[in-house]
């Protein structure tokens, strides 16, 4: 049987700091399905990149004095020695500045602007009289309306997670300077997302195989109402918005950088010598297209992304699952630079192997909840599951081999019933590791190897076999 081939994404990292640990859980949870996929022996195809675009980097490059391409080209170098280290077995991490996501994304638009899905609209917007700059996302903060958060940005409520529209901000100030801002007449293109209501319900209630949390949330925003998207900004640090009359405007990021699953695509087998296999990832109906992301992301991939992809009349084949984790706490708050709460990645390296840190994420994967990670909890992971129980598993069963048997596995004689037994619970969590594998449960599965492992301890204690030898 052939089995079909599977795109493995995961989010693009915004790069204005190095990830802390809760950023790296969508990249991790992808690279432990990329490598149980290819396990399975399905084609696989792991990419992500950095996002170096938006108002993230532009916010923090005006606080360190640089240019936001400076910034960004120093990062994206870490970052990728750091995913490095980290093991992370991607196919293809690169750029929302690589010319080829560059020139994919304006023809996709441009397309898409073809195809009658993009308007223009004129309306006001925030205006930093002092910055003399518009605050399109993140330059502009406030309270949110609907869930009462004070950092709110124009965009987005980090907290509750709705799409916002900057004039909605209680109390809006400027993120630079802290003045509150004028509102200023422009005008913008806008994507007609509306006229994608009933397909994006259909196709959400269809694949079963969403999380809980990403489904619930994407029909109750569709139930409130899709709305016009606007697709520009008033910014210079992005990608030129490919519509007639929008010189000077950029694209916001996410209307970009999700198209970097197929920019990506493209680039590896362009840089592979085969430029048109990237098509029997995005279009072959037995292939599939898996989004990891954090919870905070869920309508980019669930209403935006496909909508885009649908507005192309092209036939893309849609997210299959889009695996979203909740959030990962810091001994009980939530990671924060400015507040110096968390740990990141490249610390975590310089205190632990990374195979420690990555056991300890993925064992305590937030899958269905917020989960906190404490000092205690991953001290116990270590020193119990590790070392207690699967390093001194295989550490005797390798010692055993090499004391009496010269290192070399016996054929086994006459099989008892322990044995049989062990053989027997050894298929059995063979089959619901997959299992749990195969439904995306991946902290579950960690916690049966451990179980395994345990096994495999009691099966010597009870065998003994360093005194029936002979
Ligand atoms: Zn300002
Ligand atoms: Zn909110």
């Amino acid at each position: 049987m052939k089995l079909g081939k599977i795109l493995v994404t995961s989010a693009w990292p915004y790069i204005q700091h190095v990830l802390h640990l809760g950023n790296l859980l969508p990249i991790l949870s992808a690279d432990v399905m990329a490598r149980y996929y290819r396990l399975k022996g399905h084609e696989v195809l792991f990419v992500s990149g950095s996002d170096v675009h938006g108002t993230p980097v532009e916010v923090e490059a005006v606080k360190q004095g640089v240019s936001p391409k400076e910034l960004t080209d120093k990062n994206h170098e870490l970052v990728v020695e750091l995913f490095k280290k980290w093991a992370i077995s991607f196919d293809n991490y690169t750029t929302t500045e690589s010319p080829v996501h560059k020139e994919f994304v304006m023809d996709f638009h441009r397309k898409v602007a073809e195809n009658g899905y993009v308007f223009t609209q004129e309306s006001e917007l925030p205006y930093c009289p002092n910055c003399k700059r518009f605050l399109p996302d993140r330059f502009v903060e406030g309270e949110c309306p609907y869930c009462g958060y004070k950092g709110a940005r124009g965009d987005q409520c980090e907290q509750c997670g709705r799409l916002l529209d900057p004039t909605k901000l209680i109390d809006a100030r400027c993120s630079i300077c802290g003045a509150s801002p004028l509102f200023r007449r422009t005008v913008h293109w806008y994507f007609d997302l509306p006229r994608f209501s009933d397909q994006l319900r259909e196709y959400i209630t269809n694949n079963k195989q969403f999380p809980d949390n990403a489904r619930n949330f994407s029909l109750r925003f569709i139930k409130e109402g899709l709305k016009p998207r606007p697709m520009t900004r008033d910014s210079d640090w992005g990608i030129p918005a490919p519509f007639e009359g929008a010189e000077g405007k950029t694209l916001y990021v996410w209307f970009e950088n999700v198209l970097g699953y197929v920019s990506a695509t493209i680039e590896y087998f362009k840089t592979h010598g085969d430029p048109d296999r990237w098509k029997e990832y995005w279009f072959d109906k037995d292939s599939k297209v898996l989004c990891f992301i954090g919870k905070d992301n869920i309508p980019f991939h669930t209403i935006i992304f496909p909508a885009l992809l649908l507005a192309t009349h092209e036939g893309y084949n849609l997210p299959w699952n889009v695996s979203t984790n909740e959030w990962l706490n810091f001994e009980g708050q939530k990671s924060s630079k400015s507040r110096k709460i968390g740990i990141w990645i490249d610390e975590a390296l310089e205190m632990f192997p990374a195979d420690y840190w990555r056991y300890t994420l993925m064992a305590n994967r937030p899958e269905t909840s917020d989960t906190n990670f404490t000092w205690k909890i991953f001290l116990e992971k270590i020193n119990s599951d590790l070392n207690d129980t699967l390093g001194n598993f295989i550490h005797r069963t390798l010692t055993f081999i090499n004391n009496y048997y010269d290192g070399k596995i016996p054929k086994p004689e006459k099989l008892d019933d322990i044995d049989r037994k062990m053989l027997d619970a050894i298929s059995e969590y063979f089959k619901e590791i997959d299992e749990n594998l195969s439904y995306f449960h991946i902290q579950a599965a960690t916690r049966k190897v451990i179980e395994l492992a345990r096994e495999g301890n009691r099966y010597l204690n009870e065998k003994k076999p360093w005194k029936t030898i002979v």
